[in-house]
């Protein structure tokens, strides 16, 4: 026997179907919900769907189609006449088609449909007569020469033309010409007449444009159609959707094709999209709009203003139009049944299509919707408490990226949408925020002491700034990208920033900002929103941020904390940042930066007197004024963490980002320290690296200045006995940075402990509540953990220079050569903003492994960017971390993200190495959340 060609083409339609819902990748998912549909007895006009496959073939084979296709489409195809009635292309009585695209995941309007296939200069007599209504079958015909032209015979052809040149906006102008002349303003108030000459007048106009004749044979119709759906996967739409929601390009779309029904049939007919809960706010209520005497897109076209389906989704703009529910009472009590029959169903929201035809409904389509983040919480948490879905399945249902919506303050849409835009930029922090305009960081703090909202407005910024930055309500640069120093320090407070906003013309020493033709000075008002990018003239309103105030947003944390494996801390400097952190849910700070305290206008200068002393004396003595400011400091910030461990890093940037680089700051610094200008600019010099990054830094300036180690960690521990007496408990956890060999660490610990041991006499305690351990951000450290364990307590990896040193690329450089290396496909992601897993992340799993070979206890926590990235998070679950710390803001972000890490790879008790004791802990804590967590299904 002959091998069996393999099935290209799946029936629907009639209460059966060859497909199901489960076949999306085959079946495409529009596909595949029609066959489901139908299963289901709901109503869907009969068709059949060529798979995926033979969009792959297509490709392949440069347009050439597996040779027992045709074959099983004409079967399919009698099969559809059969049900209808009505055969393709007959004179008498046509049956028309429709063919749609379909991929994987839904790529709403990228793809192309054809309707009304099949409509030929000698069916058209035919559908007059079958409906007796000439208008309608005129207008369907227009809709197929305007459709099937632009899709099929210009963009499936690989014609390129100018935007308007396209050759459905050459018909679109005709039809406009056309209703001018007959003093119209609807398409519906078009005559039969009227639809006729338009369409004699577009077949003229598509043999002189495209020179081919528009098809006036069903059977090329529909072939033309399928293959222009298959090109239309790899039309420019479509591949840069794809790009952005990172769709492969090889899944291919199925085509489906369809029995067209009408909703353009007069009074009794109508066409609408629905959701089954409303995908901006989540409340579950039945949500839509439709038109009466309307087909395909004119709902989402914006033609006609849609009328909402039911009474109470009336808006200002609707209210006067009648409702599906009061216009067709009868339809609409059948739309309510499948549409719950469909939620219940697919257990998530469902996104509809439907047409009614002359008093018979018809569902087209049914899709899980997409929602806002706030709609997304409230719908898991509304569907786990009504018994739909499980709270495992409700914590999945929110991408952890969501929660971002409500974690930031916003500017109120409706301000926004009357408000004068002034520029766009790059979306650098989320949120919006209001204020006037400061022109330098030191003007931004003054001012906004005195409680006036300030945005501060530079060219760009460096650590100088960073005090005015962290006072104004929000940063605005002309230039730099995403990873620019604005971009990274915004982001990491969770602070509303737009950056390389190159329309920006400022004038810092006039006070002056000159943007789309309009001079503004500080007493004038900007709004931004950073979410998006775009600058704003004036004061608009704002919405406030408090998730804390919404139930549904408490509860999902709730049990997204219930489930999770992982510990998430925050990286904080301030006592501010650490009580945000705390209020966000954060279990401890995993990094405390301690070079930020520095850039104090109070207390930059003792640190550059340290800096540009010569002697081991003169420096001591400088640093030690910096010391009451140091303790101040911790001891604000480990007060407000109240007992949880509060990781503190030691000195980490080169000392040259301390001194200014304007030769005019030099001069007056010089004075002000008293030393000679010529002697500073020397030590600059002296300070000066070709390769800062890879200089003089980290634990190597402890080494060299070990007065600053020794400074630094008195402050701490002053703090800590002046706390501890004062009866509250804290738990400071000492961290030195870029240690790449033991001996390093070695050298650092043992000031550490030593400056311990001296306040614990000086404060006549007994011991003083303290670890000491490592950041692990040069390879070096990831491939020695197992020495370095030996007197770290704990690692806390520093992505950022880790990525960094592993690849070998400068963070601050990256930006010359990414965007090659991404489009390229060099690099799948940003390695700074989602971790690489197979290189550094091998790095990573080795240090954890071979660290607590040594040290079974080990603490192993994650402190670079990435702890607030989803993937990363996933990432720091499965390699068995206890702990990830990212800004305060995003701290919600990573409880969710570890939630659904522990949902899908649940850590078993006695996988990790470790001591006895750890083992049984751990199995007894494995046991406790697995009996917390729902039952999976
Ligand atoms: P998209 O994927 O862009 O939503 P669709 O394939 O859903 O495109 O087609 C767009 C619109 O065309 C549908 O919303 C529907 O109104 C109309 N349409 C598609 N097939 C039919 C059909 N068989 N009968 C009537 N209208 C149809
Ligand atoms: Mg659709
Ligand atoms: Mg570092």
């Amino acid at each position: 026997m002959a091998a069996k060609a393999p099935k290209y083409v799946y029936a629907f339609g009639g209460g059966t179907a060859d497909g199901r819902a489960e076949m999306k990748n085959l079946l495409g998912g529009k596909g595949a919900n029609l066959a489901e549909m139908s299963r289901l007895g709901i109503p869907v006009p009969p068709g059949f769907t060529i798979t995926t496959e033979v969009c792959a073939d297509f490709m392949k084979h440069k347009g050439a189609y597996p040779a027992a296709l045709k074959a099983q489409v004409d079967k399919a195809l009698a099969k559809v006449e059969k049900q209808m009635g009505r055969p393709f292309g007959d004179p008498a009585n046509p049956l028309l088609f429709s063919v749609r695209s379909g991929a994987r995941s839904s790529m709403p309007g990228m793809m192309e449909t054809v309707l009304n296939i099949g409509l030929t200069s000698r069916t058209l007599p035919g559908l007059i007569a079958q409906f007796g209504d000439e208008r309608f079958a005129y207008d369907a015909y227009r809709r197929l020469i305007m459709m099937y032209s632009d899709v099929v015979m210009e963009k499936a052809a690989g014609i390129e033309v100018e935007r308007d040149q396209g050759i459905r906006m050459q018909l679109e102008r005709i039809l406009e010409e056309k209703k001018r002349a007959r003093g119209v303003q609807l398409d519906t108030q078009l005559t039969a007449g009227d639809l006729k000459d338009l369409c004699e007048r577009f077949k003229k106009r598509i043999q002189e444009v495209l020179n081919k004749e528009f098809p006036d044979d069903p059977q090329e119709q529909l072939w033309g159609g399928i293959a222009a759906v298959f090109h239309s996967w790899n039309g420019k739409r479509a591949v840069s959707y794809r790009k952005i929601e990172g769709i492969p390009g090889e899944w291919g779309t199925a085509v489906n094709v369809q029995a067209m029904v009408f909703g353009n049939m007069g009074e009794e007919s109508a066409t609408g999209v629905a959701f089954t809960r409303d995908p901006a706010t989540g409340q579950r209520r039945f949500y839509g709009e439709f038109l009466i005497n309307a087909q395909g897109e004119d709902v989402v076209a914006g033609i006609r203003t849609p009328q909402s389906i039911n009474e109470i989704g009336k808006s200002d703009q609707t209210r006067h139009l009648s409702s599906l529910e009061s216009a067709m009472p009868k339809l609409y009590k059948q739309l309510v049944g499948i549409y719950k029959k469909l939620e219940k169903h697919y257990r998530d929201m469902q996104d509809i299509e439907f047409t009614i035809e002359r008093g018979t409904l018809w569902m087209l389509q049914t899709r899980v919707g997409k929602r806002t983040g706030t709609a997304a919480i409230r719908m898991a948490v509304e569907m786990a408490s009504e018994g739909l879905i499980s709270k495992p399945e409700a914590l999945m249902r929110v991408k952890p990226e969501q929660l971002d919506e409500l974690l930031h303050p916003m500017l109120d849409p409706a301000a926004e949408k009357a408000a004068v835009k002034l520029a766009t930029g790059l979306p650098a922090g989320p949120g919006g925020a209001t204020g006037k305009i400061a022109f330098t960081a030191d003007e931004a703090e003054s001012r906004a002491k005195t409680g006036e909202p300030v945005v501060l407005v530079r060219p760009e910024t460096s650590p100088e700034d960073v005090h005015g930055m962290h006072a104004a309500a929000a940063i605005l640069t002309s230039k730099g990208g995403m990873t620019s120093h604005a971009a990274l320090v915004a982001r990491g407070w969770g602070k509303c920033c737009i950056v390389g906003c190159g329309a920006l013309d400022i004038d810092t020493a006039n006070r002056r900002l000159t943007v789309n033709s309009r001079t503004l000075g500080p007493d004038d008002w900007i709004s931004l929103n950073g979410a998006r990018g775009v600058v704003y003239e004036g004061k608009l309103a704002m919405l406030e941020a408090d998730p804390e105030k919404n139930e549904d947003y408490r509860k999902l944390m709730k049990w997204a904390d219930q489930t999770r494996q992982l510990l998430v801390r925050a990286n904080a400097d301030t006592p501010e940042d650490a009580a945000q952190a705390v209020a966000f849910g954060a279990q401890g700070i995993g990094l405390t930066r301690t070079e930020h305290m520095f850039f104090a206008p109070d207390r930059i200068k003792a640190m550059r007197e340290m800096i540009v002393a010569e002697t081991e004396e003169a420096r001591r003595k400088a640093v030690m004024k910096l010391l009451p400011y140091q303790k101040n400091d911790f001891v604000g910030i480990l007060k407000a963490m109240g007992g949880r461990p509060v990781t503190i890093r030691l000195l980490d940037p080169p000392l040259h980002e301390f001194l200014p680089k304007e030769e005019r700051l030099v001069e007056e610094l010089a004075q002000e320290l008293g030393v000679r200008p010529a002697a500073l600019r020397a030590r600059m010099e002296q300070l000066h690296e070709l390769n800062p990054m890879l200089g003089h830094r980290g634990c190597r300036l402890g080494v060299s200045y070990p007065e600053i180690t020794e400074m630094q960690v008195r402050a701490i521990f002053e703090a800590t006995a002046e706390l501890t007496r004062q009866g509250e408990r804290v738990m400071p956890e000492v961290m030195v940075p870029l240690v790449g060999t033991l001996q390093e660490l070695d050298n650092q610990v043992e000031i550490i402990h030593r400056v311990a041991q001296e306040v614990v006499q000086e404060n006549a305690l007994r011991r003083l509540p303290y670890t000491v351990g490592t950041m692990i951000e040069v390879p070096r450290a990831a491939l020695t953990a197992g020495q370095i364990a030996q007197t770290a307590e704990f690692f806390s990896f520093g992505t950022n220079d880790l990525t960094q040193m592993t690849f070998g690329f400068s963070r601050d450089d990256i930006g010359g050569f990414l965007p090659y290396y991404l489009e390229q496909k060099i690099l799948p992601d940003d390695p700074f903003q989602t971790i690489d897993r197979i290189g550094v992340g091998r790095l990573v799993e080795l240090a954890v492994q071979e660290g607590r070979q040594t040290r079974p206890d080990l603490k192993i926590g994650i402190c670079g960017e990435h702890g607030g990235d989803p993937d990363s998070v996933m990432f720091c679950h499965r390699a068995g971390l206890n702990y990830v710390s990212c800004s305060p803001f995003r701290v919600p972000i990573a409880r969710l993200a570890a939630a659904q890490a522990a949902i899908l790879w649940p850590r078993k008790a006695g996988k990790k190495p470790g001591k006895k004791a750890a083992r049984k802990a751990e199995k007894k804590a494995a046991k406790k959340t697995a009996k917390k967590k729902a039952v999976k299904r």
